[in-house]
C-alpha cells in the first residue's frame, strides 16, 4: 500500500527553509482497519447463536405443558449455550494473540509435551469419530514460548484433521527437526481443501464450505488462532492440501535448546 504521510510539525528555520516532521500512519490505519473488521465480523457471528438462545428459551416457556417438547427445546439450547461459549472463548483468545501484549508464560517448552497434551485433549473426539491420532518422529526436542498456547495451536490442527477425515482413517502427528526449524505437522487422509482456498481458511471466520462445515459445528476460527499464534512465536503454518487426498498442516517454530537439567541428563549408579 502507499505510504500515508501525517504531518507532525512543521518549524520555520530560516525564512527559506521549514522542517517538517512526517509520520507514516499506513501501518496504524491496517492495524485499526483489522480492529474494525474483527469487530464487526465478531458481531455479526455471535447473532446467530444469541438469537437461538433466546428463541429456545421462549420456546420452552410456551411449551411449559408438554414436557416431551421442553426436554427437546431443553437440549437444543443446551447445545446452542455450549457452542456459544466455544465461540466466545476462541473470539477472546484470537484477540489476545491479535493484540500486543506479551506473551503470558515464555519459556522452554518441551515439544513432546505439547504434542502429548494436545493429543490427548482430542481423544474422545477422534474416538466418537472412529479415526486413529499416530505420534511419531523426533523426541526431546524444544521451542521457546507459551506451552499452552501453543498446545493449543497443535489441538486446533489435531481437531480439524479429525472432523475432516472419514471414519476409520487416521490422522499423523509428526515431529521433524530441519535446519534448526521444528516442524510440527498433523496429516489426515480427508476431504482436502482446493487449491484456490488454501490461503483463505487462515481468515477469521471462514469456512470453506458452508454446508459441511456447520454440520461439523466449526467456528470459523481455529486456523485464525494457530496462524497468530504460530506468528507470536516467530514461526510460521505451512498448508499442503489435496481435495479427496487429504491435507498436512505444518507448524514451524524455532529450536531451542534443552533446560540444563534435560540437556545433560545425570547417570544414575545402581
Ligand atoms: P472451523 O471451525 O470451521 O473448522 P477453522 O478456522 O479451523 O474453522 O478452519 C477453516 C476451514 O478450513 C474449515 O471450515 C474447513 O472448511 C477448512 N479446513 C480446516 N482444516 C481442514 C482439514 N484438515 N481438512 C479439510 N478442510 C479443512
Amino acid at each position: 500500500a502507499e505510504p500515508r504521510l501525517v504531518m507532525v510539525r512543521a518549524t520555520r528555520i530560516s525564512p527559506r527553509l521549514t522542517l517538517l516532521v512526517l509520520r507514516d500512519v499506513t501501518e496504524h490505519e491496517r492495524v485499526e482497519q483489522m480492529r474494525r473488521d474483527f469487530v464487526a465480523n465478531t458481531s455479526h457471528e455471535l447473532k446467530t447463536p444469541v438469537g437461538a438462545v433466546s428463541l429456545l428459551a421462549e420456546a420452552i416457556e410456551m411449551a411449559a405443558d408438554d414436557p416431551p417438547q421442553v426436554r427437546v427445546f431443553a437440549a437444543r439450547l443446551s447445545a446452542e449455550a455450549s457452542r456459544l461459549a466455544l465461540l466466545t472463548s476462541r473470539i477472546m483468545n484470537l484477540s489476545r494473540l491479535q493484540s500486543s501484549d506479551e506473551l503470558t508464560e515464555e519459556r522452554d517448552v518441551s515439544v513432546d509435551e505439547v504434542v502429548a497434551s494436545s493429543v490427548d485433549a482430542h481423544a474422545i473426539q477422534a474416538d466418537s469419530a472412529g479415526v486413529t491420532v499416530v505420534r511419531g518422529g523426533r523426541r526431546g526436542l524444544y521451542v521457546r514460548g507459551d506451552a499452552q498456547v501453543l498446545s493449543e495451536a497443535v489441538g486446533n490442527l489435531i481437531a480439524n484433521a479429525i472432523a475432516y477425515s472419514p471414519q476409520g482413517s487416521s490422522v499423523g502427528v509428526g515431529v521433524k527437526l530441519v535446519d534448526g526449524i521444528v516442524e510440527i505437522a498433523v496429516t489426515d487422509r480427508g476431504i482436502g481443501i482446493a487449491e484456490g482456498e488454501q490461503d483463505r481458511v487462515f481468515e477469521r471466520f471462514y469456512r470453506a464450505d458452508p454446508a459441511r462445515a456447520r454440520r461439523t459445528g466449526g467456528s470459523g476460527l481455529g486456523l485464525s488462532i494457530v496462524k497468530h499464534a504460530v506468528q507470536r512465536h516467530g514461526g510460521e503454518v505451512r498448508l499442503w492440501s489435496r481435495p479427496g487426498r487429504g491435507s498436512t498442516f505444518t507448524i514451524r517454530l524455532p529450536e531451542t535448546l534443552a533446560p540444563v537439567e534435560q540437556a545433560a541428563p545425570k547417570r544414575t549408579r545402581k
